[in-house]
C-alpha cells in the first residue's frame, strides 16, 4: 500500500479545498469566506445539523481535558467559543483561556458569548490568529484544544507543530474532529445524510448552500483516525491515542508534550 503523503498539499502549489483542487494560497481566503457567511447563524446550524449531537461530543471532550488550577489553556479555532466556556466553567473560573480564531466574526461571537458568560477580559481573552502561526512563546499553555477546526486548515502538520511549539512540558494537546465512521453501515446513512441533506439545510436556514457543501466535502477528505494520530506522533507528542464517539462519526485524538 501506498503511504499517502504527510500534508493535505496536492503539490506546494496545489491543495484541496472540499473536493475542489485550488491554488494553495486561495485555500485560507476561501475558508475565510465560509465562515465569515455562517457565523451569525453558526450556532444553531450546530444543534439542527447534528440533531443536538455536538452537545454531547464536547461535553465528553472536555470532561476528558487536563487543566490544572491556576492553569492557562488555548483553544484554537475558537470559533463561537462553546469549549472555551465549558473549559473554564469545568473548573470553575480557575484557570484561563486564550481563544484564537483565524476569521474575525466567528471570534466575534466568542468574545460575545464569553462577555456574557462574566468571563472577559482576564479568564477568557480573545485574539484573531492563524493556528500555524500562534502569537505565543514556546511552552506558554497547559492545554492546547482544537474543536471541528483543523480540517480547514491548508496545512495541518504546520498547525501540529505550532500546538507542540506552545505547549508546556507535561501539557496536553486534544483535538475533536469528523473522522471515519467504523460500524458497518454507518457511513453509508451518512453519506446519505451529509450529502443530501446538510447542503439544503445550511441554505434554508442560512441561505448558503455552498459553505455546508464544502463542510461535508471537507470531512470527507480529512484522514481517518489511525492516519491523523500518526500526523499528531510526528509533530513531536508522546502517548498520543483517540476515542471514536457515535461510532467514528467524530474521533477524540490526545496527546502529551513529554
Ligand atoms: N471550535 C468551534 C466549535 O467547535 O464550535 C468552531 C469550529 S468551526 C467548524 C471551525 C473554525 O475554524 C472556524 O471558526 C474557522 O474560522 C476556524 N479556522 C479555520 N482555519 C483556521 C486557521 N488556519 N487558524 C485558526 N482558525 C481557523
Amino acid at each position: 500500500m501506498t503511504e499517502q503523503p504527510l500534508t493535505e498539499q496536492i503539490s506546494t502549489e496545489q491543495t484541496h479545498f472540499g473536493f475542489e483542487t485550488v491554488a494553495a494560497d486561495e485555500k485560507a481566503g476561501k475558508v475565510m469566506e465560509v465562515f465569515s457567511s455562517v457565523a451569525y447563524k453558526y450556532d444553531i446550524m450546530n444543534d439542527v445539523m447534528s440533531g443536538g449531537m455536538h452537545r454531547l461530543w464536547k461535553r465528553s471532550f472536555i470532561a476528558k481535558a487536563v487543566l490544572p488550577k491556576g492553569g492557562r489553556a488555548l483553544d484554537v479555532a475558537a470559533g463561537s467559543g462553546d469549549i472555551a466556556i465549558g473549559l473554564l466553567n469545568k473548573v470553575n473560573r480557575q484557570a484561563s483561556v486564550v481563544l484564537t480564531d483565524l476569521n474575525g466574526p466567528m471570534l466575534h461571537e466568542g468574545a460575545r458569548r464569553t462577555l456574557d458568560e462574566g468571563l472577559l477580559p482576564g479568564i477568557a481573552d480573545c485574539i484573531q490568529s492563524d493556528g500555524t502561526k500562534l502569537p505565543f512563546a514556546d511552552n506558554s499553555f497547559d492545554l492546547v484544544t482544537i474543536a471541528f477546526g483543523i480540517r480547514n486548515f491548508v496545512d495541518v502538520p504546520a498547525g501540529l507543530a505550532e500546538f507542540y511549539r506552545v505547549l508546556k512540558p507535561g501539557g496536553q494537546f486534544m483535538c475533536l474532529e469528523f473522522s471515519k465512521p467504523v460500524l458497518p453501515m454507518l457511513d453509508v446513512i451518512y453519506d446519505t445524510y451529509s450529502f443530501n441533506v446538510i447542503p439544503a439545510m445550511g441554505e434554508m436556514i442560512t441561505g448558503d448552500r455552498d459553505s455546508y457543501q464544502y463542510l461535508v466535502e471537507s470531512i470527507r477528505r480529512f484522514p481517518d483516525q489511525k492516519r491523523f494520530e500518526k500526523w499528531i506522533k510526528q509533530a513531536g507528542f508522546s502517548l498520543v491515542r483517540h476515542d471514536n464517539m457515535t461510532g467514528g462519526v467524530v474521533a477524540m485524538h490526545r496527546g502529551y508534550k513529554v
